[in-house]
């Protein structure tokens, strides 16, 4: 099948319809409930720009197996050119959301294609499972599947956890194994986009202690949403059936995370990728490039994010007439900076990108994973900024009902300010708002510090893998100096 339209995504939806529990109630249709509809819709709208005829060059490629048109997120990149494609593929992406969407299928995508091409590390675990992660692939790719992914075990007791050990009552585990495939019995945490997915995929998490006790709890499979026992326990929608103009962000990109219960799910043998073996699940991501494909589309989505955040602070500069003061310039120029770090973080990993041992053009690592590692501090930071630009303009957003009623003659008078008619500054103070204090902006700032793993852990990869003995030495030549 080619690239999927948005129809055909909001199709599948339907007519693969997973146990999602949203509140009290067990939600049979995502794509025409109003906490999750809205969400779907824009997800669909990514599976549509695949169509467009001036994007689809740059959104789709040829498909080496079938010679259909399939999403250019999939790509084996070999050359740096194909590299530089999917960062555009990527880009258009991220943008049509603001860098709000930070789910966008292709997060997963890139993941699966650098876990395909390395599936000769899923076959020191048996040779079949190399055989699974390539068919996977393939068929993720030629459906056009969106996924979600969880790799982690609930707080239970972290304590315990930091020893390597997940809790027995708790976390997902393997409790049986039939002709047919393993059972699973548990809870994983935290399934971004799980209810508006087609397909999850249960990823190790790094961190288990290498030893018989944990074998159960280690493992990589993927299985429809819709499998028996598997279920999305969803928190609050922050889609509050709002208009567009009164809630700009949570009205069109609630992507939704979820708890995932795993009730003695069967994950059949032929989409297992990885079983019992603590030691290689726990460098599967490193291993594979798989980590480094994924920071690639984070700094894009990263680029989009700021350029948003940029955007919006200059209009409301500009609007309130600020735009002499040397303080604003100050925190305009931050968040300037915080762009164009993003922005030569990407052209570093692309510039110096080589064939990895897969045969994979893989991005320069160090680059990426120092943005990974500043945006979660820049976000916050651009957050702040654009509280500091507006203060009180935050709250002097009237509903769209006060624009409607007799006060509205003094909404338009007293709400008016230097450069902006009253009306189009409530609406762009909205979208401020909606990003600095709603509870949709709040949760992006969480997204941001957590949604690629604990930073302190992070900062710990990229010490471990940073070339420091160079540096080290260079600073033992010159204290052996004597003149
Ligand atoms: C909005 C959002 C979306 C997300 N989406 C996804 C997703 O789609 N898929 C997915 O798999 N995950 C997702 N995550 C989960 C994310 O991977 C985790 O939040 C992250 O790995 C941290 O784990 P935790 O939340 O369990 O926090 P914890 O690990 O419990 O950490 C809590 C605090 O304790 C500290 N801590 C805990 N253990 C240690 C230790 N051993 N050493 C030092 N400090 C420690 C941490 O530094 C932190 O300050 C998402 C998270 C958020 C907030």
């Amino acid at each position: 099948m080619p690239a999927r339209t948005g129809a055909q995504y909001l199709q599948g939806l339907k007519d693969r319809s997973a146990e999602v529990w949203l509140g009290n109630e067990r939600v049979r249709d995502v794509t025409s409930h109003p906490a999750l509809r809205r969400g779907a819709r824009s997800v669909a709208h990514l599976y549509d720009m695949q169509h467009e005829s001036a994007l689809r060059d740059e959104m789709t490629y040829v498909s080496p197996t079938t010679g259909n048109r399939v999403g250019l997120s999939f790509i084996t990149p070999r050359t740096q050119e194909e590299l530089q494609r999917r960062t555009r593929m990527m880009l258009h992406w991220a943008r049509f959301s603001g860098g709000m969407l930070g789910r966008s299928p292709d997060y997963l995508n890139v993941s699966l294609m650098a876990s395909a091409a390395a599936a000769e590390f899923y076959a020191q675990n048996h040779p079949r499972h190399a055989e699974n992660v390539r068919n996977y692939y393939t068929y993720v790719r030629e459906n056009d599947l969106c996924l979600t992914h969880t790799l982690v075990n609930p707080q239970a007791n972290r304590a315990l956890t930091a020893t390597g050990q997940p809790s027995a009552e708790v976390a997902a585990r393997i409790v049986k194994e039939t002709d047919k495939g393993m059972v699973i019995r548990g809870a994983r945490i935290l399934a971004t986009l799980g209810p508006l997915s087609d397909e999850i995929a249960v990823f190790p998490s790094t961190v288990l202690k290498a030893a018989a006790d944990t074998a159960a709890f280690a493992f990589a499979f993927a299985i429809p949403s819709n499998t028996p026992g598997l279920k999305y326990i969803c928190r609050e929608s922050f889609d509050y059936g709002r208009s567009p103009s009164e809630h700009p962000l949570g009205s069109r990109f609630e992507e939704m995370d979820a708890i995932v219960i795993f009730d003695d799910v069967l994950v059949p043998w032929e989409r297992v990728f990885l079983k019992a073996d603590p030691a290689l699940c726990n460098i599967a991501y490193a291993e594979t490039n798989a980590v480094v494909h994924m920071m690639h589309q984070v700094v894009c989505k990263n680029i989009a994010k700021a350029e948003f955040i940029l955007g919006v602070a200059c209009l409301i500069v500009d609007a309130l007439g600020a735009t002499e003061f040397p303080h604003v310039h100050e925190k305009i120029a931050e968040c300037i900076s915080n762009l164009e770090l993003m922005k030569a973080c990407l052209r570093a990993g692309e510039a110096d990108a080589a064939i990895d041992r897969w045969g994979v053009m893989c991005p320069h690592r160090p680059p990426l994973d120092v943005a990974r590692n500043i945006f979660p501090k820049m976000y916050p930071r651009m957050v702040e900024i654009l509280q500091l630009l507006s203060s009180s303009g935050m709250m002097m957003i009237p509903p769209q009902s006060a624009l409607e009623s007799p006060i509205a003659e003094d909404i338009d008078q007293y709400l008016t300010v230097a450069n902006m008619q009253a009306r189009d500054r409530v609406k762009l103070f909205r979208l401020a708002w909606d990003i600095a204090c709603s509870a949709f902006g709040g949760r992006q700032i969480l997204y941001e510090r957590f949604f690629f793993g604990d930073p302190v852990r992070m900062s710990s990869a990229l010490y471990g893998i940073y070339p420091k003995e160079p540096l080290m030495e260079r600073v033992r030549e010159f204290l052996r100096r004597e003149e």
